[in-house]
């Protein structure tokens, strides 16, 4: 059984976006990329994430801007914010973190949606998933990015193999299915209504799980000789666990991601490579304007 050190992998992203940030702009003076994220209300977890998301900024030269709103902030005011920084030249990417505060949720995809889809770096507005799911996007969100980069990494060779996803969200569970989908393997997307679910997890060549439920695939879930990819993030007494039970299933799997130090730095390096693709597209739409 591997262990894939998501760290390792993600300092190789970053560093090779790093190099590319250096000599394409820096270098030649010109812009670098600018990544703001935006975080509404007090939410430790998201203060984490953003503060990690700024320092991979730092690393790879991409300027970063936080905004740390009110919890109070008006659904208004986020708008007309998001508006000024679609309107902001200097601005590549724009990432508004979830979870929002409970008096926002309702108007999330709203507000998301009104992220330029130029720049919705996470690839969450209806635009760029719709781009994504017909197989022409540009860009997908980062975590499931980060998901088929692992693989790829293992050399594994997706054509062909019965993957389970666990978890239909648009952020992760929706868009590594689609993922998985264009590279050929056959996927059975799960949820909370799945029926026999242990039973479809024991057919999978490939298990990804993110649900937000500690531990809650073990050992009898796990095909023998599958790729377990542990994407859950929860805080318990006992410090960050996965949704995959590590110490039982480790044994019967050929690969498993770590919790903490899986996919969680990939989501990251992923976002300054998101952010560098956003950055060039705006740059080479700028050049076609001006040569008309
Ligand atoms: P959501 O809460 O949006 O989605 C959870 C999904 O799990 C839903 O589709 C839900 O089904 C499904 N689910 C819930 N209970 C069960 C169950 N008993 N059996 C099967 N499916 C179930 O979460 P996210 O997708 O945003 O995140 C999932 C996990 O991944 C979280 O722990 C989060 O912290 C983590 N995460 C980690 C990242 C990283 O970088 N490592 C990045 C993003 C998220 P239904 O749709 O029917 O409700």
């Amino acid at each position: 059984m591997s262990v894939t050190n998501g760290k390792e992998l993600a300092k190789e992203i970053k560093e090779n976006v790093k190099k590319k940030v250096y000599e394409n702009y820096i270098s030649k003076n010109r812009d670098v990329p600018c990544l703001v994220c935006i975080i509404v209300g007090d939410d430790k977890a998201s203060k984490v994430y953003v503060n990690s998301k700024k320092k991979a900024c730092e690393e790879c030269g991409i300027k970063s801007l936080v905004y740390q709103l009110p919890a109070d902030t008006t659904k208004e005011f986020l708008l007309d914010f998001l508006n000024k920084l679609n309107a902001d030249k200097t601005v590549s990417g724009i990432l508004v973190q979830l979870p929002l505060p409970e008096k926002l949720d309702k108007d999330r995809d709203e507000i998301i949606n009104t992220i330029l889809p130029s720049k919705d770096v996470d690839c969450l507005t209806h635009e760029n998933l719709g781009r994504l799911f017909a197989g022409v996007g540009t860009i997908a969100p980062c975590t499931a990015t980060g998901i088929i980069k692992i693989l790829e990494h293992e050399k594994f060779d997706i054509d062909g193999k019965d993957a389970v996803v666990i978890g239909r969200s648009l952020l992760v569970g929706k868009s590594v299915s689609s993922l998985l989908q264009s590279k050929n393997a056959t996927v059975t997307n799960c949820h909370s209504h799945t029926k026999n679910l242990k039973e479809k997890c024991q057919n999978a060549d490939i298990l990804i799980v993110a649900v937000g439920k500690p531990k809650m695939i073990k050992k009898d879930f796990v095909k023998d000789g599958a790729f377990v990819i542990d994407v859950g993030i929860n805080r318990t007494e006992n410090g960050l666990v996965g949704d995959v039970d590590f110490e039982s299933v480790k044994d019967k799997c050929s690969y498993i991601t770590p919790v903490p130090g899986g996919v969680g730095p990939l989501t990251v390096a992923c976002l300054m490579e998101n952010t560098l693709l956003l950055h060039e597209k705006a740059k080479e739409n700028t050049k076609c304007v001006n040569l008309e």
